[in-house]
C-alpha cells in the first residue's frame, strides 16, 4: 500500500501516490519511556495512528488556541524527545518528504558538489508548480538520501537542518501547529511530541 499524500517540509499536503511507504525503515517494535510518556517509534504505526489522529490532531490545533499553556514547557518537551530519537536511524522525511530549495542551499551545494549552477539544476532540481524548486527525487526518496545516509549532510539544505521545525522555527509551536499535523504521519518527533503536549494540557481526546 502506497501513501495517500506526498509530505513537504513546508507543511503544504497534496494528493499523490508514492511507493515509499513499502521503504519505510522500521525502527522494530521497541519503545521507549521518558519519565512521562511511552514513546512509539515504528514507523509503520506512526503513519497508522497519524492518520487515524488527525482529527484529534485538528481538534488539539484549536484547542490550544483557546487555552493558556506554557511554550517553554512544550519547547523542553520537544526536545526530550528531539534527543531521545536517533534521525540517523529514521531518515523517514528524507524519504517521504519533498525539499525546497533557496539560491543560499544552490549555493552551498554547488561548492560541496564541485560543479556549475547550470550543472546542478540540471542534475538535482525539480521544478513543482505548488513549492517552485525542490530537490530531485528518486522511488526511495530524496536524490541525495544514500540508504539512511545524507550524502550531502555539512551541506545540506537549511529545511533539512531545522526539520522537523519543532523546536528550532518561527514563532510558538501553537502558531506553527498547523504544520504538524501532516509531520505527525511520518515524523517520530512530531507524533510523540504532540502526543505529549495533549497529556500536558490535559486536552480531552
Ligand atoms: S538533502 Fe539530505 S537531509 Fe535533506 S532530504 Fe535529502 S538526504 Fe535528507
Ligand atoms: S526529523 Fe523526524 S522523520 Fe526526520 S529523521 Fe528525524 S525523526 Fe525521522
Amino acid at each position: 500500500m502506497g501513501l495517500r499524500y506526498k509530505f513537504t517540509r513546508t507543511g503544504v499536503r497534496c494528493a499523490a501516490d508514492s511507493d515509499s511507504a513499502k521503504k519505510h525503515q522500521q525502527f522494530g517494535d521497541r519503545t521507549r519511556k521518558l519519565s512521562w510518556y511511552e514513546m512509539i517509534q515504528d514507523l509503520v504505526q506512526i503513519r497508522l495512528l497519524g492518520e487515524k489522529k488527525r482529527p484529534e490532531n485538528e481538534r488539539f490545533r484549536r484547542y490550544l488556541k483557546a487555552h493558556d499553556h506554557s511554550e517553554r514547557r512544550m519547547r523542553r518537551i520537544a526536545e526530550e524527545i528531539e534527543e531521545e530519537i536517533d534521525c540517523t536511524v529514521c531518515a523517514n522525511c528524507c524519504r517521504v518528504a519533498t525539499v525546497r530549495v533557496s539560491d543560499r542551499d544552490i549555493d552551498r551545494l554547488t561548492r560541496h558538489l564541485g560543479i556549475t549552477r547550470a550543472e546542478f539544476l540540471a542534475q538535482y532540481i525539480t521544478l513543482s508548480d505548488e513549492e517552485g524548486r525542490i530537490l530531485h527525487r528518486k522511488e526511495s526518496g530524496c536524490v541525495f538520501l544514500d540508504g539512511n545516509t545524507c550524502t550531502v549532510y555539512e551541506n545540506r539544505p537549511d529545511t533539512c537542518e531545522r526539520f522537523p521545525h519543532l523546536v528550532r522555527g518561527n514563532g510558538s509551536i501553537a502558531s506553527r501547529m498547523w504544520q504538524f499535523i501532516d509531520r505527525a504521519c511520518y515524523c517520530p518527533i512530531v507524533y510523540n511530541a504532540l502526543e505529549a503536549f495533549k497529556a500536558e494540557s490535559k486536552f480531552t481526546r
